[in-house]
């Protein structure tokens, strides 16, 4: 089923024409031999704009984040994250199938933890206790509401690991939002991280495509792990265009999905029973519990007039803006939103 507006994730963009030209006219070559210019020239642009000595290109976000857990750790190690973050619940418990990795969650605000959190969560060197191996931050945060981690937020858990010796990993899935929500360049956001993962197929639109970046000796030890994992190509330049077109023409324009989040949030806040998170990017998180519709009940009452979000709680909804996403489609969904309350309290 396709819906006419589709908030259930900014993952639901579908390859404009000019994309999929884009794709169709690459430069390609062998991609696990070097040979391929169209992901050579993709992961040098994005190693400047990370502000890295070098990057590799990989399929997907899961894998650049499993990438970054098995170079820079051990078997035994801990890997420290918020709870609520991508790493700890949306991967398959990956750091523990395949990195032998523990891990540890921590709690915080909108998706993001506290020095002092962090430092209450940094091992002791002891033979007896696991060894911080990690800490990963998520930019933005997904499930804390799209929020952004400020740099004096980032840099101060930066201190205390670089203090421990534990590097950081950047989930950069949603960075380019955190960059254009906050004139900060994605440069000066990672220059705390040791690696960060920037991903094509969230606000940027790709169908596909993530790049982990990094020192070299850190990406020449990735390319490894991306062998072993069976994540190197062949012509997957047909890919990197998509990426590189991605980054020429849906970077600025981001700042839209974020006109028309707020948008969105301001129309249903004024509805009946609905409460609103704080929208700092593209996600608009909302209660509610106020119209006694369930989150189910009222993604439901959306769908006849072909609008979806996603549940995230027994009342709690997630709505994310996207290059899908018009401020028609707004209007849209803002009246749907009061035609499900409406049909709930006729049945009352
Ligand atoms: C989507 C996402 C990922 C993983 O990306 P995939 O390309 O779906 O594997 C990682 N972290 C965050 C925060 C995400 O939203």
């Amino acid at each position: 089923m396709r819906y006419q507006a589709d908030l259930y994730s900014d993952t639901k963009t579908r390859p404009t024409a000019q994309m999929l030209d884009a794709m169709v006219a690459a430069d390609i070559g062998d991609e696990q031999h070097g040979e391929d210019p169209t992901v050579d020239r993709l992961v040098e642009r994005c190693a400047d704009l990370l502000g890295k000595e070098a990057a590799v290109f990989v399929p997907s976000g899961t894998m650049a984040n499993i990438m970054a857990t098995l170079t820079l750790c051990r078997p035994g190690d801990e890997l420290v994250a918020h709870e609520q973050s991508h790493v700890l619940n949306f991967e398959g418990a990956n750091a523990s199938a395949l990195a032998g990795v523990a891990t540890r969650a921590l709690r915080g605000a909108r998706g993001i933890f506290t020095a002092g959190e962090f430092r209450g969560a940094l091992r002791k060197p002891d033979r007896h206790l696991p060894r911080s191996g990690l800490v990963v931050i998520e930019q933005t945060t997904n499930l804390g509401g799209g929020a952004i981690w400020s740099p004096d937020e980032i840099s101060a858990i930066s201190a205390l690991a670089r203090e421990a010796g534990v590097p950081m990993h950047m989930d950069g899935a949603r960075l380019m939002n955190a960059s254009v929500a906050s004139g900060i360049s994605p440069a000066d956001f990672a220059s705390f991280a040791d690696s960060v993962y920037l991903d094509f197929t969230k606000g940027l639109g790709a169908p596909f495509g993530a790049v982990l970046a990094g020192d070299k000796a850190m990406i020449d030890a990735a390319w490894r792990w991306k062998q072993r994992l069976g994540g190197s190509m062949r012509q997957a330049g047909v890919m990197a265009a998509a990426c590189l077109y991605a980054l020429d023409n849906n970077v600025d324009r981001l700042a839209l999905d974020h006109d028309n989040a707020r948008e969105l949030a301001k129309g249903l806040a004024e509805l009946p029973g609905i409460e609103v998170q704080p929208v700092e990017t593209n996600m608009v998180f909302l209660d509610v519990a106020g119209t006694g519709l369930t989150a189910i009940d009222f993604d439901r009452g959306l769908w006849p007039s072909g609008v979806r979000m996603s549940i995230q709680g027994p009342t709690l909804l997630r709505a994310v803006t996207h290059l899908d996403i018009g401020p028609a489609d707004i209007q849209t969904t803002i009246e749907a939103a009061s035609r499900a309350i409406a049909n709930k309290e006729a049945q009352a």
